[in-house]
């Protein structure tokens, strides 16, 4: 008998689709029936590979161009989607960008930008999205925090404080959304083998592996299949949580 997780035809809507997690994210959907649309920022190439794969194995998926720290773009994107499906039933807010650098060396901008889009992407999305989610009284929202959140990291202090942000902003929006069936939950992975990734694995590999409890990098896969958890109807009575998809990284 096939174990049915409730998302079969359901619509999704995933921020950064089209590369790292996302990608894997929108993947997984796909083969379990969902109609997946993400929102990429200006790698076109990715998207459309991702689309084609999607599409090729028989998926429903579609890229849409939508800067996250654009509100207005956001907005006239999510009105299209409902427009078009009559619903966005998950929302996964993903998109996220990395300034490493010491406090003393970051500049404004490079702080900025890792606010804007991270918290204020999330922001965005979230309040285009939950409008449409409570006048259909369901609704899942997923968001990728990390564990830098909860971990400090030399280097990281504004993408931590943008995804402490974001711990915080899914427990608030639990709050207010919950009498109207819609679960709000984070992922928080550890490192994942993306590009987003790939400096820090490059500069300190060996010490990086040394601090991970189970000695590997994670892949956008195992992200994805948490996300897909807190997606699923198996995760009905979940909300306000954040699930550590990080090997043990953040026990080290
Ligand atoms: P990647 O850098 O591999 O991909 C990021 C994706 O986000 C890309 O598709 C990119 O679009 C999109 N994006 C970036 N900025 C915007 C924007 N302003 N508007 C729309 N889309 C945007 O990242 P990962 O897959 O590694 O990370 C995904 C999420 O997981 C992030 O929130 C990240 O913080 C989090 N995370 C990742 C970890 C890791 O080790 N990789 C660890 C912990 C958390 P485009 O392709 O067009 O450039």
């Amino acid at each position: 008998m096939v174990i049915d997780s409730g998302l079969q035809g359901k619509v999704a809507l995933v921020t950064g689709g089209g590369r790292g997690i996302g990608r894997a994210v929108v993947e997984m959907f796909a083969r379990d029936g969902v109609d997946v649309l993400f929102f990429f920022l200006g790698n076109t190439e990715a998207a459309q590979q991702v689309v084609a794969a999607v599409t090729g194995a028989g998926g429903r998926c579609e890229a849409v161009q939508v800067d996250v720290t654009d509100a207005d773009a956001v907005g006239t994107a999510v009105e299209q989607i409902i427009d078009s499906r009559g619903r966005i039933d998950v929302l996964v807010n993903n998109a996220g960008i990395v300034r490493d650098n010491l406090l003393g060396m970051l500049d404004d901008a490079d702080i900025q930008a890792v606010f804007d889009t991270n918290i204020g992407g999330t922001f965005n999305a979230t309040r285009a999205v939950a409008r449409h989610m409570i006048s259909k009284r369901s609704g899942r929202i997923v968001n990728l925090s990390s564990v830098a959140a909860g971990k400090g990291g030399r280097g990281q202090s504004n993408y931590a404080a943008s995804k402490g942000a974001i711990e915080a902003f899914t427990r608030a929006m639990a709050v207010e959304l919950a009498s109207r069936k819609i679960t709000v939950n984070c992922v928080a992975p550890g490192v994942i083998e993306t590009e987003m990734s790939q400096q820090v694995r490059d500069l300190a590999d060996e010490q990086i592996r040394a601090r991970i409890l189970l000695r590997r990098y994670g892949q956008a896969e195992d992200v994805a299949h948490a996300v897909w958890f807190l997606a699923s109807r198996f995760a009905d009575y979940i909300t306000g949580e954040v699930l550590h998809v990080d090997g043990g990284f953040k026990m080290e």
